[in-house]
């Protein structure tokens, strides 16, 4: 029996345990609270940063929407950025990406408060993380270690492979699977477009986390018996449906489900756990923030 790990019940998991932490900051007074920077007409872009609002709000995090026009110079956002972290109220930033073309992301991520970085982005942070020592780690690969958890998969010992280097998926990903410490102690291999013989590298693998953007790409035949398989890909494809697509994966779920002692379906795998986490990364930075000693 392959064991699907239903990451919108992890997710709700993660919630309800968060609801502590925030009565303990409210009883002192604190108010959790997210401001969300859009700089973008992109329609996902926009229903990403409504959602994370409307997550906000179901805890009892204190959400604070910012709009800039997609247009507009980029010193209006960094201008956007130093008020917000010089802000007492506002414990997390999170700006949207993409940036349009004329904003420099790397800039952006810089300038933004690392004690304020709830995405976990800042070069301060991605050191800190890579050092294991993290103050906020990334929400994608931050869910994926606490669906593994909870599903029951140690990852000690165990051949994990990685497909994807990106600085919000991947490489996070490959680092905490590497450290010493729970929920990492793996031997890790990462994969990316010029990896040669990716289905060897797959099929020697315990555990696979497919970020690469390639939708199907990764199918049974590249993997062994009792695989677990986290599959974070999130891609539309034209479809039969009402809205004209549909979401799949970077993974065929039917052929690696056949293989897998465990594999995460899209949507409602991963996707709810990276929400999740920021709401996690939100409540822990108010904590810091304020002083107060939650437990999270
Ligand atoms: P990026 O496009 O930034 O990175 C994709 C990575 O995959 C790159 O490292 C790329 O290699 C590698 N890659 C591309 N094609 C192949 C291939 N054929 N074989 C092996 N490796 C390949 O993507 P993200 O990391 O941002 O996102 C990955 C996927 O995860 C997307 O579908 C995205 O929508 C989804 N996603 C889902 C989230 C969730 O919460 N479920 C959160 C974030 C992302 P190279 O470096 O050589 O270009």
């Amino acid at each position: 029996m392959t064991d699907v790990i239903d990451g919108n019940a992890v997710a709700q998991g993660i919630r309800d345990d968060l609801r502590a932490s925030i009565d303990q900051l409210e009883a002192e007074d604190v108010t959790p609270t997210l401001a969300t920077v859009l700089m973008s007409d992109d329609p996902a872009s926009e229903t990403y940063v409504s959602m994370k609002q409307d997550d906000c709000e179901e805890v009892g995090i204190e959400a604070i929407d910012v709009e800039i026009d997609s247009d507009a110079p980029a010193e209006e956002l960094f201008e956007t950025i130093d008020e917000l972290n010089a802000d007492e109220n506002v414990d997390g930033i999170l700006v949207q990406m993409p940036v349009p073309e004329h904003v420099d992301k790397r800039a952006v991520l810089e300038v933004i408060d690392p004690e304020k970085d709830v995405d976990g982005f800042h070069p301060e942070n991605v050191g800190r993380l890579v050092a294991g020592n993290a103050r906020y780690k990334p929400c994608t690969p931050h869910g994926i270690q606490k669906l593994l958890a909870t599903a029951g998969v140690d990852t000690e010992g165990k051949d994990a492979v990685v497909v994807g280097r990106s600085d919000i998926v991947g490489k996070p990903m490959a680092n905490l699977f590497m450290q010493k410490a729970d929920g990492g102690n793996a031997t890790v291999t990462v994969c990316h477009s010029r990896t040669e013989n990716l289905a060897e590298k797959t099929r020697d693998a315990d555990i696979v986390v497919a970020a690469a953007g390639v939708p199907e790409m990764i199918d049974g035949s590249m993997l062994s018996e009792g695989v677990v398989v986290i599959d974070v890909g999130i891609n539309r494809v034209d479809a039969d449906t009402e809205k004209g697509y549909e979401l799949i994966g970077d993974v065929e779920y039917d052929s690696a489900k056949d293989k897998a002692s465990a594999i995460t379906p899209v949507p409602g795998g991963v996707g709810p756990m990276t929400r999740a986490m920021l709401l996690y990364n939100t409540v822990k930075a108010a904590g810091r923030q304020s002083g107060v000693d939650i437990e999270l």
